[in-house]
């Protein structure tokens, strides 16, 4: 554990993600810097001063930055902020050594800021600059959020995401089985099947709701997710499907997705009866073709099911295909990621979406790695797994460059492995327009369903509040409590 001092507590958030970052084994705890120290410790001591004309880090009882700061930056908070994590990664890296890829980054859209340097008319060499000299990011990550920002704007632009423009998005929360890795919220389908009709009858309400709250607003994308929305039979996909064409208008949207997901709940019926309904982009997704890790996260699809899937819906006519891919999982190497990479070569899907592993609260595997020896194979397989996480990014963006895929979306987690990125590529043309949508909060993203979030992105005079309501995680209360779920989404989009 590291104990950090700091004289503002307000800051107190980006401090422990930007010392996390350097710090990725180690538990970070922020105190007043008043609090008495426990004279018997020997964890180790930072001291964070901000102040109105200097900033100070000490590390382990060495004095490591002292800054002169002027007033007025003092009063602009924003950047005051950047200055600070400036001076902190500064002294960070002068400690360790060590140089992060994302400089001083630690939130979740980074090309965000990239595109607002475009926004603000940089061309596309001042960007890049400005992420390096300003965020310190490396000059990979620097051309890289700027290659996906200048992606992202042509689509935002040829959209033209006003105030008119809105997508939704649809959660079905029952999955085959779970997977080892997995933080949503998901039921197994087998023992929730009974709770499906009452549950697509809750969604419909909600659909009601957006029937009259976003009339004469142009709908840009759908995208149904979950859990794992082929769960549904044929018969129930086509039912709501059809009652959110029937009530909502639908002839504007650029894009309509369902992620199909575990090869295990997809059938050829399942893939005619969405098509038929107007879907026009699916996901298949494999995370790794690695029989044993299937095997171990608890995926019951094997690798072969995956590619018959894939080339069904190919068959039946589907010409957006994306596929999930997990970089880091228990106990891969190297050879594994390379057969995972040979596979996505040979099948040359339209849209490629690569995670590192990222360990989340409330999945089973941050239960055993929290109790160690429990299950003591699994413990020992994820600690023991050696990837290069920058030859795995290397070679999975030399895959996708070898079938014609580039990146146009990109996010990051807490907790990810390696520090390092989740990056969506696609052939041209083929881009995932509500990912780029929901990334770049660039519009309304209306979410139904349990465990969904709501987002309202102001305009005008409030340009730059973004505004956001949730719906219950747990099943049975968001069944419970549907109009209370609705009534929370007319006081987010109708104040
Ligand atoms: S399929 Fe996706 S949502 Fe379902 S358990 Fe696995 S990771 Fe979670």
């Amino acid at each position: 554990m590291i104990c950090v001092r700091v004289n503002d507590e307000s800051y107190s958030y980006d401090i422990h993600s930007l010392i996390k970052a350097f710090y990725p084994e180690e538990d970070i705890k922020i105190t007043p810097m008043d609090t008495d120290k426990n004279s018997d410790s020997d964890m180790p001591e930072f001291l964070v001063c901000a102040n109105k004309n200097n900033i100070s880090i000490d590390l382990e009882g060495r004095s490591i930055r002292n800054i002169p700061t002027d007033n007025s930056l003092y009063e602009d908070r924003a950047a005051y902020k950047s200055e600070l994590k400036r001076q902190i990664y500064l002294a960070l890296s002068e400690h360790t050594g060590k140089e992060l890829p994302w400089g001083t980054l630690t939130g979740i859209r980074p090309t965000k800021l990239a595109k607002t340097c475009l926004d603000n008319g940089m061309n596309s060499n001042d960007a890049i600059n400005h992420m390096k000299e300003f965020y310190l990011c490396s000059d990979e990550k620097a051309c890289l959020a700027t290659e996906i920002a200048i992606r992202e704007k042509k689509v935002i632009d040829d959209i033209g995401a006003d105030a008119s423009g809105y997508s939704l998005y649809i959660g079905i929360p029952f999955c085959p089985s779970r997977c080892l890795y997995c933080s949503f919220m998901s039921y197994p389908i087998a023992a929730y099947k009974k709770e499906v009709a009452r549950y697509t009858d809750c969604v419909k309400r909600e659909i009601d709701y957006v029937a009259s709250a976003f009339a004469g607003r142009r709908l840009d994308s759908i995208y149904i997710g979950g859990g794992t929305p082929t769960t549904l039979d044929a018969d129930s996909m086509v039912d709501l499907i059809g009652y959110l064409k029937n009530r909502l208008d639908i002839t504007s949207i650029r894009e309509f997705t369902v992620e199909a997901g575990r090869a295990d709940s997809i059938d050829e019926g399942k893939l005619r009866a969405i098509k038929s309904m107007g879907v026009d982009r699916i996901s298949v997704n494999p995370q790794t073709f690695n029989e044993d890790t299937l095997r171990l996260i608890g995926r019951k699809a094997t690798a072969a099911e995956t590619i018959r899937a894939y080339k069904l819906a190919r068959e039946i006519g589907f010409d957006n295909i994306n596929m999930d891919i997990i970089l880091g999982l228990p106990g891969e190497t190297m050879d594994d990621i390379k057969y995972t990479l040979d596979n996505i070569a040979d099948l040359k899907p339209d849209d490629l979406t690569v995670h590192s592993l990222a360990v989340k609260r409330g999945s089973k595997l941050a239960e055993m790695l929290m109790d160690g020896g429990k299950i003591t194979d699994t413990d020992v397989m994820l600690r023991n797994n050696v990837i290069d996480y920058d030859e795995a990014m290397r070679l999975t963006q030399e895959t996708a460059a070898s079938i014609g895929l580039h990146p146009y979306y990109l996010y990051r987690q807490k907790n990810i492995r390696g520090n390092l990125e989740n990056t969506g590529y696609a052939a041209e043309g083929k881009a995932g327009i509500y990912n780029i949508l929901m990334m770049e909060e660039v519009q309304d993203i209306v979410a139904l369903g349990a465990g969904t979030v709501s987002k309202r992105v102001y305009r005008g005079d409030m340009a730059g509040r973004i505004e956001r309501c949730d719906t219950h995680k747990d099943l049975m209360l968001y069944m419970d409590n549907i109009d209370d779920m609705i009534e929370r989404k007319r006081r987010l989009y109708d104040a």
